[in-house]
């Protein structure tokens, strides 16, 4: 069944991650989601709702809106699609580290008969997210492709159009569309009780990255404790504490 390899890596009593039910078939859009994922190796999950899973690749470099720029995509295990909406922690075990909704909408394939194109391995696709929009490619290399290993190696291209262009969407809007934030922020908001005892995988180049994201985190936190204890009824403290708009990624 669709779901077993993910059940099957992960224990539900452990991670805050949804355990997942097939969902019924219903007419309506399909989502897709681009999960930026610091793990042992910082990736970005790209995920299509189709038959009521999120079919998954694992995007090392992320995607690219330069139609010259073919990036790796490894084929990973379908997810639930409620796991499409998760932004937090994952404690120790598969996966673990935390994961970003860096991107999110719909998508709608270019090809009448979605299954056939998987097995044909070239799937044609329209995205309209936040970030990531206009049509796309997902193609099988049959393992022809560096780094890749087998079937599970596809490419994640970007079609000439006018969403297309030479900007580094990576590094232009590196942060959440549903928090607003970075890494230290989806960690400074999570319940210490699961960043502190659940450490993600040590070591590499991941590990020293998330060693300093938990500092921040830890700074960011402590720096609101210090903020709440000063506060007075001011009407400077009343004006500093209006609300502000959450940070988010520039726009082109
Ligand atoms: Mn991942």
């Amino acid at each position: 069944m669709a779901l077993e390899e993910y059940k099957r890596k992960r224990d539900f009593s452990k991670t805050p991650e949804p355990a997942g039910k097939v969902a019924a078939k219903k007419a309506r859009e399909a989502f897709f989601c681009v999960q930026k994922h610091l793990a042992s190796h910082l990736h970005y999950d790209f995920r299509l709702e189709y038959d009521g899973v999120l079919l998954s690749w694992a995007v090392p470099k992320g995607p690219s809106l330069d139609p010259k720029t073919k990036r790796l995509a490894m084929k990973v295990e379908d997810h639930p699609v409620e796991y499409g909406e998760f932004e937090g922690v994952i404690p120790e075990g598969y996966g673990a580290g935390i994961v970003m909704l860096w991107d999110r909408g719909t998508w709608t394939p270019q090809a009448d008969d979605v299954g056939a194109a998987l097995k044909k391995g070239d799937l044609k696709f329209t995205l309209n997210g936040y970030k990531l929009k206009g049509s796309w490619v997902l193609v099988r290399t049959g393992g022809r492709y560096p780094g890749g290993s087998g079937d599970r190696s596809w490419l994640l291209i970007k079609h000439r159009d006018e969403w297309a262009g030479d900007l580094d969407i990576t590094e232009f809007a590196p942060h959440s569309v549903k928090s607003g934030g970075d890494f230290e922020d989806i960690l400074a908001a999570d319940n210490p009780a699961v960043w502190v005892t659940n450490r993600p995988a040590k070591g590499g180049d991941a590990g020293a990255m998330l060693a300093q994201i938990i500092e921040r985190a830890a700074k960011l936190k402590a720096g609101r404790a210090v903020e709440q204890v000063a506060d007075k009824p001011t009407r400077a403290a009343a004006k500093r504490k209006a609300p502000t708009a959450p940070k988010r990624d520039k726009k082109k």
